[in-house]
């Protein structure tokens, strides 16, 4: 749950959703993946009350040719990503690649338990090398538009950190439900789906501790910015929350991108906000108040956990529509791609492909859901500054308009566009609520505050 879409957000996109439910993406990691947007009634609410024409989000002439080309690209890239992850897989079982690895696995040893580690651990590399030419040319764009600054080194180092989790972790995880799938071939999919529900759990609660410093270095803010933490605490005390210094967190992504950001992550002993040594510092800290306050309300309002149940309840009938989806095909194309049966290595893949073909289907769904949390936390935001910093209305929309200038955001994304891939309202959409949302006129107060 972050300010914008381009964070990891989802430890479990890079472990166990990249890695098992679209394990082409599993090399993306790199954050500038654009997020998605609602329904006309939503639409309306987001947009917040039409009091006027004047647009919230504004970009100079040169930035906006910018922001206009590179969302562009990034949107193609995106939808392209998803479609050649898909197509890689399919291409591969019409030419009985997966089958011919199936065989490669079996004379490298005769235990069942080798051959599938060998077999999931091949299935990571290739699929990995597979997305590596978009990964190459998106992260070449984001740096020649100067969002990015991080060199090739690292950038393949955190490629090999993130695949090295993979091969770890995926690996195991794809054995453990191939396993499954043997034990169980009828009910396989409600076991995987009651195995992977404390599994999201302990991926989330572990993401901060282990894998996010493997990425970044994190320190306490007050570390840095004692004046500041002093300030964010009266929030703190507004949201009467329980947020102590302690587990606000100052990233240093200087080291690798100009964009700005913070996100609440973790769950329960690791829950925390971490802050951008972009974004702290950086823009006025009547901002950052806000982009705090925003934060703060993921943190309040539970998002976290109420994501992991959307996640649980969605994935149910995910799980179930792709275990008819793939017995289906293995009826149908099974003798043709070298999968006899869903037990086997290939017919697992199989349930692999289908799950990706589902996923990317339903994207517009997820994006909806995190779309409504994040104008939440938008709504929070602005009311938990509200009595702290001058002018909460100016300082959320001067926010947004940081924000998008230092992504380049496009001020007039596609509505399929927002629909399809935007996990957060556009910075436009944001921005306007922002500047007409004032529910303390005539002696009001918000949603969250009662005053
Ligand atoms: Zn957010």
């Amino acid at each position: 749950m972050s300010l914008v879409c381009r964070s990891r957000l989802w430890l479990l996109s890079s472990i166990l959703f990249s890695a098992f439910v679209q394990p082409l993406a599993a090399a993306q990691a790199h954050p500038n993946a654009t997020g998605s947007q609602a329904v006309a009634a939503r639409q309306k609410e987001q947009t917040g009350p039409q009091a006027g024409s004047q647009e919230g989000y504004k970009l100079p002439p040169d930035k906006l040719a910018k922001a206009i080309a590179l969302s562009r690209i990034r949107n193609i890239l995106d939808i392209a990503g998803s479609v050649w992850g898909i197509v890689f897989l399919w291409l591969l079982l019409a030419v009985r690649g997966w089958s011919g690895l199936e065989g490669w696995a079996a004379r490298r040893s005769s235990r069942r338990w080798v051959q599938g580690l060998l077999f999931f651990a091949a299935f990571f590399v290739i699929t990995t090398l597979a997305s590596l030419p978009l990964d190459l040319y998106g992260h070449h764009v984001e740096r020649s538009y100067g969002i990015s600054v991080q060199g090739w080194g690292s950038w393949f180092g955190d490629m090999g950190k993130g695949l090295g989790l993979t091969l770890i972790f995926g690996s195991l995880l794809l054995l453990f439900f191939h396993w499954i799938v043997r034990a169980a071939p009828r009910r396989y999919w409600l076991w995987i789906w009651l195995i992977t529900l404390p599994l999201m759990v302990l991926v989330a609660f572990a993401q901060p501790l282990i894998i996010d410093p493997l990425f970044n270095k994190f320190e306490p803010l007050a570390k840095t910015d004692p004046a500041l933490v002093q300030k964010l605490e009266k929030v703190v005390q507004r949201t009467g929350t329980d947020i102590s210094p302690d587990r606000i967190f100052l990233m240093k992504a200087s080291e690798k991108t100009n964009g700005l950001n913070a996100y609440v992550t973790g769950l329960g002993a690791s829950k925390r906000i971490v802050v951008w040594d972009t974004t702290a510092g950086r823009i006025p800290d009547d901002e950052v108040l806000f982009i705090f306050g925003h934060e703060s309300g993921h943190y309040v309002l539970h998002h976290i956990l109420k994501g992991l149940d959307a996640m649980a309840i969605g994935l149910f009938f995910i799980y179930w529509a792709c275990a008819g989806f793939a017995a289906w095909l293995i009826r149908r194309f099974g003798p043709r791609w070298g999968a006899p049966d869903l037990v086997s290595r290939t017919g697992f893949v199989v349930l692999l492909f289908t799950i990706s073909i589902v996923s990317f289907l339903l994207e517009p769904v997820g994006n909806a859901v995190s779309r409504h949390f994040e104008h939440q936390a938008d709504v929070y935001g602005q009311e938990a500054i509200h009595g702290i910093v001058p002018d909460p209305q100016k300082a959320t929309v001067a926010a947004f308009n940081d924000l998008g200038a230092a992504w380049l955001d496009d001020p007039h994304p596609s509505p399929f566009i927002e629909f399809w891939l935007y996990n957060h309202p556009s910075t436009r959409r944001r921005a306007n609520f922002a500047l007409y949302y004032d529910p303390w006129a005539n002696g009001g107060h918000g949603r969250f505050f009662a005053k």
